[in-house]
């Protein structure tokens, strides 16, 4: 069965690159029947925080990707890790050294003078035991120094390292903490991780940490190392690009399948599909399917797949979602009779918004009370003429069937009849019946709003 997981280090918040990673380990996991684990590299107590760990649990939620147990913290993992690295003692694979800071870099130095490799080469490597002194010491692998390590990568294919540029990396510091290189190895190794999705920023600790899983004698996972995000113009990703936070996203209004989507298209294709949703992902996703060329943020893209789930998307998702945007932003929630009112203009305007905001704007007219306010721009539009089309109008809507073919021929009878083009009536109903002049068609907001609400809404202009 397939284990996949995401390790992010709680220095700061989600970024859009780590939750495109935390994604694909999603999909790849929910595709196959397999498990999706979390575990918090919180081993730098310096740049450690409970506000990150809290701030990245917290956008997971909110993007839905749901990891199966308890988040595992690696912190409290470290008595396991120092077991390992003296299992490596007992069996070889790592040693003793009892170089000091100064020797290792006098070491460094001497060798750079001479143009060799300035890797560290331990003179502890090969010293008989009984020589050891009564003094601190940190343990090392053993790595091979000769031939080449070889990561299949199903991302980046084969990817060879010469063990010459392998040096005895440090598995148990002097004060018998675990380096961060054994800890991952260990913590994916006891987690049962199949496979390793992450960004290529990491492959070339792969090569290391492969040795470790030889070491041990244990089965490596699939590596699978991604390609970063770059930004719109191609370079690396930073905070000039925009948004890099997820909540960023959230707080901007996307729904998160939306997101979702649209990090799934960041790095990853399937044919010509650029719009899905959850479950032909997790469908389709698969390795192959990752380029190996970095992604790019694209904006308009992100708009355009928005727009899309707005229009799939089922209402009680829509006011679900809607709700936890407002709670994110700090708007108070929308009360019951507003939501209705809401949820009975979502056929209409959903096709109007690529955000929540833009969707309450399109919907303001629905959402309004009476007496509306009327916006300068279109309060212009409801002249003396207007007023008296009104007049007009009026009988035929009290009498009207309420559908959208009705009032449309209702209209197109009165502006007949007195002669005028249908716009010279449309454009002061939309006044009266929304106060702003970008809303949606006026048949439609007649529809949503009830014969009451829309004769009460017009008598109230013409007062
Ligand atoms: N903690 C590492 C990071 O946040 C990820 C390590 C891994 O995925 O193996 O970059």
């Amino acid at each position: 069965p397939v284990v996949t997981r995401f390790a992010p280090s709680p220095t700061g918040f989600l970024h859009i690159g780590g939750a495109r990673t935390a994604l694909f380990n999603w999909l790849f996991a929910r595709g196959r029947g397999g498990r999706f684990l979390l575990r918090i590299e919180d081993t730098d107590r310096a740049r450690s925080t409970q506000e990150a760990t809290d701030a990245i649990l917290s956008g997971l939620v909110w993007l839905g990707l749901d990891w199966d147990g308890e988040a595992v913290s690696q912190a409290a993992r470290a008595a396991r890790h120092a077991e390992v690295a003296h299992e490596m003692l007992a069996a070889g694979t790592a040693y003793k050294c009892f170089a000091s800071q100064e020797e290792i870099a006098a070491a460094r130095e001497a060798a750079q003078a001479e143009g060799r490799s300035s890797l560290f080469r331990s003179p502890w490597r090969d010293a008989d035991p009984a020589d050891h002194p009564d003094a601190p010491f940190v343990i090392r692998m053993r790595a091979p120094q000769d031939g080449e390590t070889v990561i299949e990568d199903a991302v980046q294919g084969r990817v060879t390292i010469r063990n010459d540029q392998i040096d005895d990396m440090v598995v148990l510091r002097s004060d018998g903490s675990p380096t961060y290189m054994l800890a991952v190895v260990v913590d994916d190794h006891d987690m049962g991780v199949t496979h390793v999705i992450r960004g290529d920023d990491h492959l070339n600790n792969a090569a290391r940490q492969s040795l470790v899983y030889r070491a041990m004698g244990w089965a490596q996972p699939v590596w699978a190392h991604i390609p970063l995000i770059h930004g719109e113009d191609g370079k690396k990703l930073s905070k000039r690009h925009g948004a890099l936070g997820v909540e960023e996203y959230r707080d901007m209004g996307y729904p998160a399948p939306a997101i979702r989507n649209y990090l799934a298209r960041l790095g990853w294709s399937h044919g010509d599909d650029e719009v899905f949703d959850d479950s032909q992902a997790r469908d389709w996703f698969d390795l192959g399917g990752i380029g190996r060329a970095p992604a790019r943020l694209d904006f308009k893209k992100l708009a355009h797949i928005s727009g899309q789930h707005f229009q799939r998307m089922s209402a009680e998702d829509i006011l679900s979602g809607l709700a936890q945007f407002r709670a994110a932003t700090g708007m108070p929630p929308l009360p019951p009779e507003k939501t209705s009112a809401l949820e009975t203009a979502l056929p209409h305007v959903t096709g109007r918004a690529k955000t929540y905001p833009e969707l309450l704007e399109a919907a303001a007219f629905a959402l309004a009370d009476r007496p509306l306010e009327i916006e300068p721009k279109a309060g212009k539009s409801l002249d003396a003429n207007a007023l008296q089309l009104f007049g007009k109008l009026t009988p035929h809507l009290q009498n009207a069937s309420w559908s959208r073919d009705a009032l449309e021929a209702a209209a197109a009878h009165v502006a007949e009849e007195n002669d005028v083009g249908l716009g010279k009536l449309a454009g002061p109903l939309r006044a009266a019946l929304a106060g702003r002049t970008a809303t949606p068609s006026v048949f439609d907001m007649m529809i949503v709003l009830g014969r009451d609400e829309t004769l009460a809404r017009i008598g109230d202009v013409m007062a």
